[in-house]
């Protein structure tokens, strides 16, 4: 069962715990050397930080005590899509998928984590000079990471549909994990807290539901499980795939991947919502439509179930999830 509350959206936005030690003590590797996480400051002209230029990942680590190990969740699969959202942006910055992920697995050694963490991976464009554009700006390479500690189970979250839609492919692609993009689920999350709910639904241009501010969405329709396709202006989400693969193998569910219709999530019988820093969050409400009971349904408690135990390294079959870090 779900141990962890869901997070406020992305991590990108949400507090993490504070360090448990000052930032002078924890290192992270910053323009090709590591530096005291104090230390790894840009400056403010950027390009990333002037034209949103930066691409990253949210990679999380869950510490197993009786193992005494650390796993990380889907670490090549992350950096694996790090690099295309990279090459959507035309980075030229140097690392492979297996030197980020061993650059990771050291930052965590030389930090010492012996808890649930989160790893902020950003390639941003670092040349100091005013001009919008992708060519002919250098890329730096940044990695970081902060404890993520417990949080108390909520039991499920109210979800409104918002009056932005998902940019589309044709704008900012949604597929690529693009730092500047995320004004759009920025401006999507806080119109419905704001206005009462827990998280948004984000619908398409077209009108179909893509997926909540900082995850993608399940819905069990008439038995059947039921998720967005990657034609729906979504990020092609690494939980998202990881359930479609437990959902056949555990429950024998092969979800069927469409576009959906607002409506189809009132009638729904279950919903839930999917990310790294999300995890597993069942929706209970729509737009005020209870979903099914108003409970968390059959579906949602065994994917959750299923989903912890792999991300804690309980689950031999799954071992392909985790990388253990010690
Ligand atoms: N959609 C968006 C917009 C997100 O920011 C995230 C979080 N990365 C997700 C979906 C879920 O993706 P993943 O499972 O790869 O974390």
């Amino acid at each position: 069962m779900l141990t962890q509350k869901p997070l406020e959206g992305d991590p990108a936005t949400a507090p993490a715990r504070p360090a448990a030690r000052p930032a002078a003590d924890v290192v992270c590797w910053f323009e090709g050397d590591w530096v005291p996480l104090a230390d790894a400051k840009v400056g403010v002209m950027t390009h990333a930080f002037m034209y949103g230029t930066a691409v990253f990942e949210g990679i999380r680590g869950y510490w197993n005590e009786d193992q005494g190990q650390l796993f990380l969740l889907k670490l090549r699969e992350h950096y694996e899509r790090i690099a295309d959202s990279a090459k959507v942006l035309l980075m030229d910055h140097g690392e492979t998928v297996d030197s980020l992920m061993d650059r990771t697995l050291e930052l965590v050694r030389r930090n010492g984590y012996r808890e649930d963490i989160y790893i902020r991976t950003t390639i941003y464009k670092s040349t100091e000079s005013i001009g919008v554009r992708l060519h002919n700006v250098d890329c730096r390479v940044n990695i970081l990471g902060v404890p993520f500690g417990d949080y108390i189970e909520t039991g499920g979250i109210r979800c409104g549909t918002v009056s932005w839609r998902r940019t589309s492919d044709t704008s900012i692609p949604s597929r690529a994990k693009v730092v500047g993009s995320y004004v759009n689920p920025a401006m999507a999350k806080s119109e419905a807290v704001l206005n009462g709910f827990d998280e948004a639904i984000v619908l398409t241009q077209a009108g179909k539901v893509a997926e909540g501010s900082a995850e993608n969405l399940f819905l069990v329709r008439r038995g059947q499980l039921v998720t967005p396709g990657v034609d729906n202006d979504i990020l092609e989400g690494i939980t998202r795939a990881g359930i479609l693969e437990l959902a056949e193998r555990e429950l024998g569910m092969r979800a069927v991947q469409r576009a959906v219709d607002r409506t189809e999530l009132y009638l729904a019988e279950e919903i839930f919502l999917c990310g790294t820093g999300a995890q597993i969050v069942p929706v209970t409400s729509v737009d005020h439509r209870t979903v099914g009971t108003g409970g968390i349904g059959t579906v949602t408690s065994r994917v959750m179930a299923a989903y912890f135990d792999i991300a804690r390294g309980r689950a031999p079959d799954y071992a392909h999830w985790v990388t253990p870090v010690y």
